[in-house]
């Protein structure tokens, strides 16, 4: 036990990766080749090359060339000023202010080109941290070296250079791709404190590359989660969205919960994963939404967020019922509880909101199955997110399978298959109905209860 615990204090020190030795590694030793860099990238570099500037690919997508994965973008860092490469590269322009980047332009690729970054600042006014060590600003040019050390882990700090294909490596990120290990550059727990999004940023790469955490990076996590809700909302929200559209959702999710790093993303997730019914829910979302990803099919934020607090939607519905307010304003007001509850953490943008609503409250249509009312659904243009979303219910065991298949069958139907599933439908409704007319004022659509309700209900049983 003491020797586990010596052994670990002593690792971490030992690890603590901050004396940069840079070694150039040839083509045969990385096998990165030229051509699998993309066009835009290529000539960017080799434009700012021939104006004699230095100029590498750089970050993940060295990173994923590496790891025989499709980069999603290409980065390229150069000591170029922003104002030389705006000079060298003719459709490029000046974004940032605060740190500026130039993008290049090219047909319908982009590729952001920044210039070589130091973390210290040279006088204490180039760099400013709150009182938690997070940084402020950083905004001062440095040298390449200066530039490897400011990334977050070894395997991001690797420099690409295209023109003679070799990998510029100062932390031995390369060694730590093969090892697949994902080590920070610099002492972790200072580097977590000057942005706590890193925490977060070290599980979704683990659980996107299949990466293990070195202990020197993952032990300070758990003590310095609370550091997250010093994080504007804004950006937590967008790292909360690369998790989860990162293909790799549901394992990020678990790896969020073992590092203690849930409690500051997903306030509600929390209690959700704790209940069966609501963990079920949310797993068979986020597994979903993971095989699309590696399908290469579109994935909804609204939909994805809808999933997410969609447990917490119906507890709270169910609760304003028992107070004796009839269905569907209990579930109106319980999408505006439950969407303004979660905003005070983690911002979900307003724009997503009237989506969610709509995905949520088209679920109890979904139970009238007579006369117009399905051909109406049908129509609505968020038929299809709605529906998607009522299989996962399905799958979950929440509503009848059933339910979902008279669905399926009754879209992939013609006029004739569509025609013989409403009366099939109708038939059992019309001797339940007859039996207790009371049915009608607590059903889903709250059929008494407003004009909503009675002009949905023309067409029917005529
Ligand atoms: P992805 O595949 O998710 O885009 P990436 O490594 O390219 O992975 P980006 O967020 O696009 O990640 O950032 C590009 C590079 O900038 C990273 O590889 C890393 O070197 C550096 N970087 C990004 N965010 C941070 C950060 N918070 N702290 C330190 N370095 C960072
Ligand atoms: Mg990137």
């Amino acid at each position: 036990m003491i020797i586990d615990l010596f052994r670990r204090v002593l690792g971490r020190k030992a690890r603590i990766v901050d004396q940069p030795r840079l070694r150039v590694h040839a083509l045969a030793q990385h096998g990165v080749r030229r051509d699998q860099i993309s066009a835009c990238a290529l000539r960017t570099t080799d434009a700012l090359h021939k104006a004699g500037f230095e100029a590498f690919v750089v970050g993940g997508a060295v990173r994923d060339l590496l790891l025989n994965r499709a980069p999603k973008d290409f980065d390229v860092a150069t000591n170029a000023t922003p104002d030389d490469v705006r000079r060298v590269i003719r459709r490029s322009r000046i974004i940032g202010r605060r740190f500026q980047i130039v993008h290049a332009m090219c047909n319908d690729e982009v590729v952001e080109v920044s210039t070589f970054r130091a973390l210290q600042g040279s006088s204490e006014d180039d760099q400013a941290a709150d009182e938690h060590g997070r940084l402020i600003r950083d905004n001062v040019f440095g040298s390449q070296e200066d530039d490897a050390r400011r990334r977050d882990f070894t395997a991001n700090a690797l420099f690409y250079d295209p023109r003679k294909q070799e990998i510029w490596d100062y932390f031995d990120g390369l060694g730590d791709i093969q090892a697949r290990r994902l080590r920070m550059i610099g002492d972790p727990a200072v580097r977590y404190r000057e942005d706590p999004v890193r925490m977060l940023r070290a599980v979704r790469f683990a659980a996107k590359l299949g990466f293990r955490i070195d202990e020197g990076a993952r032990a300070p996590i758990r003590g310095l989660a609370d550091l997250l809700s010093n994080v504007p909302s804004a950006r937590l929200f967008d790292e909360m969205l690369k998790l989860l559209l990162s293909g790799h959702a549901v394992e990020c999710l678990r790896q969020l919960r073992a590092e203690g790093l849930h409690h500051g993303m997903l306030p509600l997730i929390d209690t959700v994963l704790d209940e069966p019914e609501g963990a079920r829910f949310v797993n068979l979302a986020l597994t979903s939404t993971d095989q699309r990803v590696a399908d290469d099919k579109p994935v909804s934020p609204a939909f994805l967020f809808a999933t997410l607090l969609w447990h917490q939607v119906r507890v709270t519905a169910a609760r304003i019922e028992t107070e004796g307010e009839s269905a569907v304003p209990a579930l109106f007001t319980a999408m505006d509880a439950v969407l303004d509850a979660q905003k005070v953490k983690l911002a979900i943008p307003r724009r997503y909101d009237a989506v969610m609503k709509e995905i949520w409250s088209l679920q109890s249509r979904f139970l009238q199955r007579g006369g117009q009312r399905p051909y109406r659904l049908l129509e609505h243009p968020r038929f299809r997110a709605a529906w998607d979303f009522l299989v996962l219910r399905a799958e979950a065991g929440e509503v009848e399978a059933s339910l979902a298949q008279w669905w399926e069958d009754f879209q992939d139907g013609d006029d004739d298959a569509r025609a013989a599933l409403l009366v099939a439908e109708d038939r059992p409704k019309r001797r339940r109905r007859r039996g207790g007319r009371s049915r009608r004022g607590g059903s889903d659509e709250g059929g008494g209860n407003g004009t909503r309700g009675s002009s949905d209900d023309d067409g029917e049983d005529a």
